[in-house]
């Protein structure tokens, strides 16, 4: 009989599996690795893992059999049809009260099924999302699990061992809810993932053609507002990335094909609030310019027909340089805004009891969007955990209140240079349009009653539903 050594199975040795045992080990964890190719578990114990604790299977059944009780079993493979595989093939040496995590990039559908599927035969499930790529799966990513709340006992002490740590201490690793509550949370993570750097390409676009400012100048400034209330991953790399000179000198970032690939997580974070109708537009709107730059062809011949601007920046750059740091964090702010609204909305459909300071506080280290300005969000759930609208939030309102001049500012120079702005432009519109009391739905309501009898209810008789024979005629 095998001798059950190891505290967790982990499925799956490409990027992110790999490092994520590499980094339970380092935490003291045995952990026994498989894989489909299973020359793969030879080369890595041989290689990345000699020297460790950790033990190897050559099957599904050997995995099982060298895993303490309750079973955990980590799944790091290709989302989709590899995970239900690797579930069908785990049931029949699993027991009770035994747990499957799926660590991958799950949509979040799946995970609600698979955790009433197997919930039905006895196994925990719990649907994680990680973030942080292979760095921060190897010294400490942002982990979102969800599923059955049973399994969190079990795994607590392993994921916020591993999990990245935010500047307080606290583990980036929190439970946050049921059934498909951890992918959808990774979902949205994704989505704003896409609206922030977006947000930042905007920026750049605007700084080099607008203001024909170089790439040093560029970096200085991203260097600048890394150290302000800008403070984020996504801004440092950005630095770096501006910086850096290929071989001939050059800044290597202009010789990169500006056409954006995607996997699709933020595309589902915009199907998804479309069907739950919430207005996470700015997240829309850098899935759609990821869809446009990769309409290079279709872009270049329009450059040659298609009439733009001939307006040329002349005011005060530095000042505008400022205004534009302002534009960002403002946008920012709604982009993060749009997100939790959206997951409010989730949580309320599928009875999940989100924890929005422990989400913000998941994300604060360890993953993509990690950035100062996450704590500030942590602060406003703690202070008031049922806060309808971050925006409503003192802090945050007094910071759009702060930029909005400079916001405006901002998008008309770029409107009137003909720069494009789709994040800033729709964070903006956003912004207007959730301030304004009335909007022109009136009209909208008056037009689909002329032509459809929709009918319409009156200001001061909600709830009554009237149609108007708007022609007069029988
Ligand atoms: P990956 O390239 O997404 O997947 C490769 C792994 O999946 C290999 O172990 C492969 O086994 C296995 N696999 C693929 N198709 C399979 C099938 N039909 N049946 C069984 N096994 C199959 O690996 P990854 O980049 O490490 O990512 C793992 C998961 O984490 C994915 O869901 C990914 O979206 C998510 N994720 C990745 C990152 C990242 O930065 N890479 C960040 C966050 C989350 P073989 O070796 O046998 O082919």
């Amino acid at each position: 009989m095998v001798e059950a050594v190891a505290d967790i199975g982990l499925i799956g040795l490409a990027v992110m599996g790999q490092n994520l045992i590499l980094n339970m080990d380092d935490h003291g964890y045995t952990v026994c690795a498989y894989n489909r190719t299973t020359s793969k578990v030879d080369d890595f114990l041989a290689n990345e893992a000699k020297g460790t604790k950790i033990v190897g299977a050559h099957s599904v059944e050997e995995l099982c059999s060298k895993l303490i009780r309750p079973r955990k079993v980590m799944l790091l493979v290709k989302a989709g049809a590899a995970v239900d595989a690797f579930i069908d093939q785990l049931l029949p040496f699993l027991e009770e009260g035994d747990i499957i995590i799926d660590g991958g990039n799950s949509h979040f559908p799946d995970s609600i099924r698979r955790a009433k599927d197997l919930e039905a035969k006895g196994i925990l499930f719990v649907g994680s999302g990680v973030s942080g790529g292979e760095e921060g799966a190897r010294y400490g990513p942002s982990i979102m699990p969800g599923g059955n709340p049973k399994a969190w006992p079990h795994i607590k002490g392993i994921f916020q061992d591993i999990t990245a740590k935010a500047p307080d201490g606290a583990p980036c690793c929190e439970w946050v809810g049921e059934s498909g509550a951890g992918h959808y949370v990774k979902m949205v993570h994704n989505g704003i993932e896409y609206g922030d750097m977006q947000l930042i390409c905007e920026v750049y676009q605007i700084m080099k053609e607008g203001l024909g400012m170089s790439h040093d100048e560029m970096a200085a400034i991203f260097e600048e507002w890394n150290n302000g209330e800008l403070d984020s991953f996504l801004i440092e790399i950005t630095r770096d990335i501006l910086k850096y000179k290929d071989t001939d000198g050059s800044p290597l970032v202009e010789k990169i094909l500006d056409t954006a690939g995607q996997k699709g997580t933020g595309k589902w974070t915009g199907i998804d609030s479309l069907d739950r109708g919430i207005p996470v537009t700015l997240i829309g709107e850098a899935v759609y310019a990821r869809c446009l730059s990769s309409l290079k062809g279709e872009r270049v011949r329009a450059s040659k027909i298609l009439t733009g601007p001939t307006y040329k920046f002349e005011g005060d750059k530095a000042k505008f340089i400022a205004e534009l740091g302002k534009a960002l964090y403002a946008s920012k702010i709604v982009s993060y805004a749009q997100g939790f609204m959206l997951m409010r909305q989730a949580g309320a459909d599928y009875n999940w009891n989100l924890n929005f300071a422990g989400i913000a506080l998941m994300w604060r280290g360890g993953c993509i969007i990690r950035s100062a300005f996450l704590g500030k969000i942590k602060d406003a759930y703690t202070n008031n955990p049922e806060l309808e609208n971050l925006l409503f939030d003192p802090f945050f309102q007094q910071a759009t209140a702060e930029a909005q001049t400079s916001w405006r500012t901002v998008i008309a120079q770029a409107v009137q240079m003909g720069i494009p702005t789709p994040a800033l432009s729709t964070a903006l519109n956003f912004y207007d349009g959730l301030r304004h009391e009335i909007l022109p739905a009136n009209l909208l309501q008056a037009q689909r009653d002329y032509f459809g009898a929709h009918t319409y209810e009156l200001l001061d008789a909600p709830g009554k539903h009237v149609h108007t024979n708007w022609t007069g005629k029988g």
